[in-house]
């Protein structure tokens, strides 16, 4: 049986290509048992949608969350009755589950909110926007330095008390800037830009850096992917040259649902944790949250940056193919999709197949009417009829200790 040269066997003296993403050195930030930036594997978190005065059906939807693999859940928290009721259901948690790292929501003038639901939660995201909200006035068109210092030092006496609860307790906070809710001076200072949602950032860091609290997440979303893109890759700079190295919470608002959601999400998300910028991500789907964690796992596994499921090579088929590819490959799935970390290629023919397969562990590759080979990695260990192929595959896979039962 013939094994395949490797590309690199054969171009001895070229310099390899480094695939490997490198990612942005952060600070690692502790939320409950989970830790946000630091070289840690990107975090997946998303957002229940039930009320959080429904102690009951938070509880349930945390959980149902948290069980899939999402790994900080937030909640929403307009009111102080919102936030004591998130005691409850922290409480509630742990008695009938087990602790799941929260995160709430805080929105306009948020203040009383956030320090009631601090004493609950791991995180606190508040919205520098909104926290301290100045009413827009219709004649107003400018912000003088001294208006625009009146406001930074309201922002700074309401912000101080969360900040030194958060820092007491050990807690973090998310600074999350939203491209559709920048506060008026912002807008009228920088515009309604990247820019303006980089200084808003900036602005709140410093106060709290000024009150020695650096447990912080920041976030720039907009639900329009190249200004989203270029918010997090100006944070990102201007963080470099600054010496700050806060972890990035990455996300597309408002994707909507089904196909164009994931692809907006994706284009999104992907393109910056290919650039090694993002410590932890959430998809925001207008679906049940619990469709948005295996989009977030999938864009992970796809950039190999956490490997959670088999990765599946596969062919698109063509003329050449011998077999019915789709068909085969639902089978191969079926039969193998536990063995998590494993990568299996299923291709139509041997005359393009064994070479694209990707260094897959294993190959399941048409060899001729009615036969396909198996492969381990490069190398061809067996013809075998094609109604067998799956079965054997299996065979293969136990015969190299590989196997676990499902
Ligand atoms: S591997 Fe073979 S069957 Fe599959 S697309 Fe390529 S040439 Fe066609």
């Amino acid at each position: 049986m013939q094994t395949l040269p490797r590309p690199t066997d054969s171009t001895p003296n070229q310099p390899a290509v480094d695939t490997k993403i490198h990612r942005r050195q952060t600070r690692p930030v502790q939320v409950g048992d989970v830790t946000i930036g630091g070289g840690h594997p990107v975090v997946v978190q998303s957002m229940i949608n039930e009320d959080t005065m429904d102690i009951d059906g938070s509880v349930a939807g945390i959980r149902r969350l948290h069980e899939i693999g999402c790994e900080i859940v937030r909640v929403t928290v307009p009111s102080v009755g919102h936030a004591k009721a998130v005691g409850e259901i922290k409480q509630k948690l742990a008695q009938t589950y087990q602790p799941v790292p929260l995160v709430a929501d805080v929105h306009h003038n948020g203040m009383k909110i956030a320090l009631e639901v601090a004493k609950h939660v791991d995180k606190v995201r508040i919205n520098p926007g909104l926290y301290v909200f100045e009413k827009p006035k219709s004649d107003r068109n400018e912000y003088t330095q001294a208006e625009f210092d009146e406001i930074g030092e309201k922002i700074r006496e309401t912000l101080e008390p969360l900040v030194v609860s958060l820092r007491e307790q050990g807690k973090a906070m998310r600074i999350g800037v939203n491209h559709g809710s920048l506060a008026e001076r912002m807008l009228f200072t920088y515009g309604d830009t990247p820019e303006g949602m980089v200084e808003s950032a900036l602005e709140f860091i410093r106060i709290c850096e000024s009150l020695d609290f650096q447990n912080l997440v920041i976030s720039l979303k907009a639900s329009r992917v190249p200004v989203m893109l270029a918010a997090y890759r100006l944070m990102a700079q201007r963080m470099d040259e600054l010496g700050m190295d806060y972890p990035l919470h990455l996300g597309v608002t408002e994707a909507g649902d089904g196909e164009y959601g994931r692809i907006k999400s994706t284009a999104g998300i992907g393109t910056l944790l290919a650039e090694g910028i993002g410590d932890t991500i959430r998809v925001s789907l207008t679906e049940a949250p619990e469709k948005e964690i295996p989009v977030c796992y999938s864009i992970l596994q796809a950039l190999g940056l956490r490997k959670t499921m088999v990765e599946y090579v596969a062919c698109p088929s063509c003329g050449r193919t011998l077999f019915n590819l789709e068909d085969v490959l639902h089978e191969v799935r079926e039969a193998t999709n536990h063995l998590t970390g494993l990568d299996i290629a299923v291709m139509g023919c041997i005359v393009n197949g064994p070479g694209e397969m990707a260094d897959a562990d294993y190959g399941y590759v048409g060899k001729q009417p009615g036969y396909i080979s198996l492969y381990r990695g490069r190398e061809e260990v067996k013809k075998v009829p094609e109604d067998q192929g799956v079965e054997e595959l299996i065979n293969l896979i136990k015969a190299d200790g590989r196997w676990i039962d499902p």
